[in-house]
């Protein structure tokens, strides 16, 4: 970015950049004549990662180019790391909530539905007391694949708890949210899981379902009110 531009000086625009959600993380680096101290400190203090001045040397700025780059890479590597499950490689708790502040102002603007999905392993506890804690792990992997071949690739999944799923749908109004649960808890049901040692065994889940659309329930509200039917659920037998 320079820096002496007709209109609006480049400070002004890195500012708005850095105050943009979607460019803020846009590394910003300043090339100019300027070269006191006060404007460096300035550029700097706008929001720039670096202040390269005029003559430009294009081996050193090549260099230099590179080496933030490779910052941005690694510090988008640690962001996405820091959202996933490591263990399902589902999103995490980190995630949901990351989206759903997004996703809140989006509906809002749309009216759309948002529904959600919370799952939770039947007796899960006894997979791990029987054959072990790496069976149990086993199992929420191959949960999280069943989940996946269930929804569709607009869905957000992730793993919440333990042994417990989310599932935040799109556009999806409650009585087709209801059915896609619905096809969820059957591909359970019906598709014994590998514990190790050729051993396999049926497993269930409960789900609890809620949706909103913005005029009905404030979007934080979902996660208690699924989190309410999914307690319902296991107090009224589970599966
Ligand atoms: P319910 O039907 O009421 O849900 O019973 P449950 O046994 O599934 O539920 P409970 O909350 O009693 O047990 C959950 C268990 O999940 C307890 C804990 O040992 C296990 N667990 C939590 N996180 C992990 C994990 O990452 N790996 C494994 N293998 N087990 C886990
Ligand atoms: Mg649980
Ligand atoms: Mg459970």
């Amino acid at each position: 970015l320079d820096i002496v531009m007709p209109g609006m000086d480049g400070y002004e625009v890195c500012r708005l950049i850095k105050q943009d959600e979607r460019l803020a993380n846009v590394p910003v680096i300043f090339t100019t004549g300027l070269d006191a101290s006060e404007d460096e400190a300035r550029g700097l203090s706008s929001g720039a990662i670096d202040y390269v001045t005029k003559p430009i040397r294009p081996e050193i700025l090549r260099h230099r180019v590179g080496n933030h780059l490779e910052m941005k890479r690694m510090r988008d590597r640690l962001a996405d790391l820091a959202m996933t499950d490591a263990l399902t490689g589902l999103g995490n708790r980190r995630r949901l909530e990351e989206l759903l502040r997004c996703e809140s102002r989006r509906l809002m603007r749309s009216g759309n539905w948002l529904s959600v999905m919370m799952l939770d392993i039947d007796f899960f506890k006894s997979v791990n007391d029987n054959w072990g804690h790496p069976a149990g792990d086993r199992v929420l992997k191959q949960f999280a694949q069943r989940l996946q071949e269930k929804t569709r690739h607009t869905d957000t999944l992730a793993r919440i708890g333990g042994e417990e799923f989310l599932v935040l749908l799109r556009n999806v109004s409650l009585e087709q949210a209801l059915v896609v649960a619905e096809g969820v808890r059957q591909h359970i049901e019906s598709s014994s899981f590998e514990l190790g040692n050729q051993h396999r065994q049926p497993l269930t889940a409960s789900i609890g379902v809620c949706a909103v659309t913005p005029e009905t329930v404030e979007v934080s509200e979902l996660f208690a009110r699924a989190d309410q039917a999914l307690y319902q659920a296991k107090s009224q037998g589970r599966n």
